[in-house]
């Protein structure tokens, strides 16, 4: 049986505001029997239970949990309601067509506005804004990115929810270093994860679903009746098993090669005075970030903080996913360096939380979600960094297909499994050297140096 971890070792400004006190819910003890049993209480799982009760009020479930909700990446995430796909939508239109890439982009749109409506609703108050997307190009080689990405929307018909800054134009919305131009994305909004993720188990639990926590499924079984076989007992499920482990799926022997586990890292500065704020702009509070291959991600938090999230610590062999590694390897300075050079006047500024999470990401980028009906075992995972949404948009599908629900011809998500990641060493081998290559590009990139000789093979290899 897995270590209890306690909230506050995980560090999440998410969890330590999330307006419950996050007492533990007893575990298991003892077998039960329900309609639907469900693995893992984060967005997937606790998702899959509200769809599921929308349409079939009087179904029976059960949600158990290692940990508590909220544990995963869904108590410690960035906080935006992304509107874009975990794939670029260039790419999505190569892969699947114009039509299925402008329904996909669509749908995660709307989802997010489903979102902010469902927490209205549920009396959730998760500090939902609808304040769209702005990525900045914080180089003049960024540039071409901005106007392909422009141009990708817009022949998908959808450039009225997009707008190209100029150079002012961006400065004026954010007064960061180095701007050179941006693009706003109207769709999308900002949310309170630990919020969401408290306040979604609240609201199932008053429909009568029962969560367990620090209970660990270790193993399933499926067929005619299929259960969770659990440390405190197995819970039978007269219709379906759901597994929503997301990056810890990678643990269970069935799953090992079908994602991997990718770090992200977060700082939180605490709240800026209205003076600093003049300093950094943003007023439209978007989300916010730029065109960096090591990625990163801005948050202005209900109470006027800045959270800025990056890479995390590198890749583990074998998809190791020890929380204390995570948290020592997290590049915490590598944040605070970068969040100075966009804004120095916020130089010497305090953060005040600071942590880490893991996150799933599949071959081809795309998440998978499956119900078999014979064998009646249910999965959704794969979001990348774009599950606070994505993950709704799945378990909606999955809970859909466990009730015999045809699948939307426009989700190619809807498929048994993803391509699965090579063996080790390879993968390890391969993964290391694109995070490497990666950094190293955008150092030369900041330095204004040529990019380095194998960005092209980084970037073949890297991208889906
Ligand atoms: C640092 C970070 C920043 C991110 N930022 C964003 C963002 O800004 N916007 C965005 O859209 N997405 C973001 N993401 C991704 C997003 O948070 C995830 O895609 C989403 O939360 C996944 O939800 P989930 O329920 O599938 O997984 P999780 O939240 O990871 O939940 C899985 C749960 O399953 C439980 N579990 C696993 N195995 C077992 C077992 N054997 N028995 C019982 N329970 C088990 C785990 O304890 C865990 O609680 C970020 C992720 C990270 C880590």
């Amino acid at each position: 049986m897995t270590a209890r971890v306690p909230p506050a070792d995980i560090g999440s400004y998410w969890l330590a505001s999330c307006d419950d006190d996050l007492t533990p819910r007893p575990a298991l003890t003892g077998d039960a029997t329900v309609d639907v049993a469900i693995m893992g209480g984060g967005f997937t799982g606790l998702w899959t239970a509200y769809y599921l009760l929308r349409d079939n009020p009087d179904l029976s479930i059960a949600i158990v949990e290692r940990q508590f909700c909220g544990f995963g990446a869904s108590g410690r995430n960035g906080g935006w309601c992304s509107p874009r796909f975990p794939i670029n939508p260039a790419a999505l239109t190569r892969r699947f067509g114009a039509a299925t890439a402008r329904s996909m982009l669509l749908a995660q749109q709307a989802m997010v506005d489903d979102v902010g409506r469902i927490c209205d609703e549920e009396g959730i108050d998760a500090h939902f804004r609808s304040v769209g997307v702005l990525t900045l190009a914080r180089s003049a080689r960024q540039l071409p990115s901005l106007q392909q990405s422009f141009d990708a929307y817009a022949r998908l018909g959808m450039g009225d929810g997009c707008e190209l800054l100029g150079a002012s134009q961006a400065q004026d919305a954010v007064h960061a270093t180095q701007v050179h131009g941006g693009m706003r994305l109207r769709a999308g909004g900002t949310i309170h994860p630990g919020r969401l993720v408290r306040g979604l188990a609240r609201a199932l639990e008053r429909r009568g679903v029962r969560i367990y926590e620090g209970t660990e499924v270790l193993q399933t079984a499926a067929g005619i009746q299929p259960a969770l076989i659990t440390s405190g007992g197995t819970i039978r499920a007269r219709r379906a098993v759901v597994l929503a482990g997301e990056a810890y799926m990678t643990a269970q022997p069935a799953y090992r090669r079908r994602l991997i586990p990718m770090a992200s890292t977060i700082m939180l500065t605490a709240p800026l005075t209205a003076a600093q704020w003049d300093r950094v702009g943003w007023s439209g509070g978007e989300c916010l970030s730029s065109y960096v291959h090591t990625t990163n991600y801005l948050t202005r938090t209900a109470d006027g903080r800045i959270l800025f999230g990056s890479r995390g610590a590198p890749y583990r062999y074998g998809s190791d996913m020890d929380e204390v590694a995570l948290r020592e390897n997290a590049n915490f300075g590598w944040i605070r360096d970068r969040l100075t050079e966009w804004w120095p006047a916020l130089d010497g500024i305090e953060f005040t939380h600071r942590w880490a999470g893991y996150l799933g990401i599949p071959r081809d980028w795309l998440p998978t979600v499956h119900f078999d009906p014979v064998q009646r075992i249910g999965y959704s995972y794969g979001y990348t960094g774009h599950g606070v949404i994505s993950s709704a948009i799945c378990a909606r599908a999955l809970a859909g297909l466990i009730v015999g629900r045809a699948a939307d011809p426009n989700a190619p998500y809807v498929r048994a499994q993803a391509p699965n990641w090579e063996v080790e060493p390879l993968r390890w081998a391969g993964i290391r050297y694109v995070q490497n290559a990666y950094l190293r590009m955008d150092v030369a990139e900041a330095a204004k140096r040529p990019p380095p000789l194998d960005a092209g093979l980084a970037k073949f290899l890297g991208e889906p």
